[in-house]
């Protein structure tokens, strides 16, 4: 496997250069607002394989695994290199957890809940700006700091060349020769490594591994997270090659550029305006056209929904999804994980027989 550094590496290398790290749940929130101010975002994943036995005195047993092992991690340590911590309300679990540590679970870092508009409209845009410059106020009585217009909008153009790379990285994926999982080990770094970083990664790995991809049945994959990774060695010798996604931690959020010279309105555009998530209130109808459009440019031969137990977001959508997607001839397979379970039998076998039907 290639060698990629992990989170903690990251963040004790940011702190030992002087600067500060936030750690930040799912899914969307603006990364260059954190990065002006000096501070590294680190996203929190689960992370899996959590002992949920800190979490299960403060949450009810049908929340889903990633809230539940959150909980978990942040009980039991493992975000003490933070020094803040952010909740977007993605969703009434992870709205829940926020309301948590604001009020009966203190962790030691001050936790910004941060809101989301729920659609499309320039109501929305300027709805999520306003809820950036609450970040941003926050952060300068928290760190005394008041980056200025200039720092905000470098900051903003460096995120923006940050996801340009990770979209052309996607694009390429026919002339790189990387297994499935590192493909997704890469993109995945995205979640914790400075953009400056990430850009540089992503040209040393297009340069070093161009060739011919793994050879297989082309699949798309969508859900929240590809988590346990070893799935994606499982669909790999199964003979399947996951040629792209709809993971709200990888694909779901390569963001445009924005329009606005005014930093708080343009890192709103770019979230409001990046690919359909339910989440963000987007259409059925919106992220079924977005699916076709991603099944016809990859090629892929049909869709596995790989959802997360107890995600009430993405279960909303999935019966229609599927049956729109029969409707055009795509074949899609659904299954669920708790991503503290190790991978089942049983899902290998269902996404097995589906590569099988593919065939
Ligand atoms: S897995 Fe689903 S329900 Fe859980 S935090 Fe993510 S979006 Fe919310």
């Amino acid at each position: 496997m290639i060698d990629l550094p992990g989170r903690k590496t990251v963040c004790d290398k940011f702190r030992e250069g002087g600067g500060r790290v936030a750690a930040v749940m799912p899914i969307h929130y603006p990364r260059e607002l954190l990065r002006a101010f000096g501070v590294l975002p680190i996203e929190v994943w689960g992370p899996p394989g959590m002992d949920i036995s800190y979490s299960a005195a403060h949450l009810q047993p049908y929340v889903c695994s990633m809230v539940h092992n959150m909980l978990a991690f942040l009980k039991s340590g493992g975000l003490d290199c933070a020094d803040f911590i952010v909740v977007p309300h993605a969703c009434d679990s992870l709205q829940g957890l926020g309301s948590l540590l604001l009020d009966f679970v203190k962790p030691k870092q001050p936790v910004f809940p941060m809101y989301m508009p729920r659609g499309r409209r320039p109501e929305d845009v300027e709805f999520l700006a306003s809820e950036v410059e609450r970040m941003y106020e926050w952060l300068s009585e928290l760190t005394g700091f008041r980056p200025s217009r200039e720092l905000l909008m470098e900051s903003i153009r460096k995120e923006e060349e940050a996801d340009s790379m990770l979209s052309r990285f996607y694009e390429f994926r026919t002339e790189i020769s990387l297994s499935v999982r590192d493909f997704y080990r890469i993109i995945r770094t995205r979640q914790y490594l400075p953009a400056e970083e990430f850009i540089a990664l992503i040209k040393k790995v297009m340069d070093l591994y161009a060739g011919d991809p793994p050879e297989g049945i082309p699949i798309i994959m969508a859900g929240i997270v590809p988590e346990p990774m070893d799935v994606l060695d499982e669909i790999q010798a199964l003979g399947g090659v996951v040629v792209n996604d709809d993971f709200a931690c990888c694909g779901r959020r390569i963001y445009p550029e924005g329009k606005s010279d005014d930093p708080f309105v343009r890192m709103a555009e770019r979230i409001v305006y990046g690919p359909p998530d339910v989440v963000r209130g987007d259409l059925i109808e919106d992220r079924f056209r977005y699916m076709v459009d991603k099944v016809k440019t990859s090629g892929a031969s049909g869709v596995v929904f790989y959802t997360v137990k107890f995600c009430e977001p993405e279960l909303f959508d999935l019966p229609d999804m599927r049956r729109r997607l029969k409707e055009a001839g795509i074949p899609s397979v659904h299954v669920e994980v708790d991503i503290n379970d190790p991978l089942s039998h049983q899902t290998i076998t269902r996404i097995g027989a589906f590569l099988e039907v593919l065939e």
